[in-house]
């Protein structure tokens, strides 16, 4: 074999090598994350679950705290902020209330058919809402109250 094949021969070895080991580290991190899920899903299953379970299980649930954080912030130190109307979907918030869009993530009425049965429960809904409703702001001079 001449040099020049040699050398052509060593370089793809050590590619091989390379994405051999990437592919080991990439089923690390899957194997990694199906744990973090079963344990999440026990979590839920056992009802000792806590709210970032919930986000492991479903990430999109996350956006909606989020976004109740973003209304606090906003809205928090103002003088007149409904709590009730971002989460209910009216006032200037119809239409993109918070709980319309959990309901669609969480629990027995989840019109979504990729809910599993875990965060298909009340016990994952009430976990879920509790722990959303409670980041947004108080009620105040709004009158819904
Ligand atoms: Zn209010």
């Amino acid at each position: 074999m001449n040099e020049a094949k040699q050398t052509k021969r060593s370089q793809e070895k050590v590619i091989l090598v390379c994405v051999a080991d990437l592919d080991l580290e990439l089923m690390d991190r899957a194997a990694n994350k199906l744990k973090l899920r079963r344990e999440a899903e026990s979590a839920v299953r056992e009802q000792r679950a806590t709210f970032d379970d919930l986000v492991t299980l479903e990430p999109a649930l996350q956006w909606l705290m989020d976004d109740a954080v973003a209304y606090r912030k906003s809205h928090g130190k103002k003088n007149r902020c409904c709590a009730n109307a971002r989460w209910y979907g009216y006032g200037d918030w119809k239409g993109r209330g918070i709980k319309e869009r959990l309901l669609e993530l969480v629990g027995n009425a989840s019109s979504r058919r990729i809910v599993k049965p875990p965060l298909r429960s009340s016990y994952a809904y009430d976990l879920a809402y509790d722990s959303i409703y409670r980041r947004l702001p108080n009620c105040r001079n709004c009158g819904c109250l």
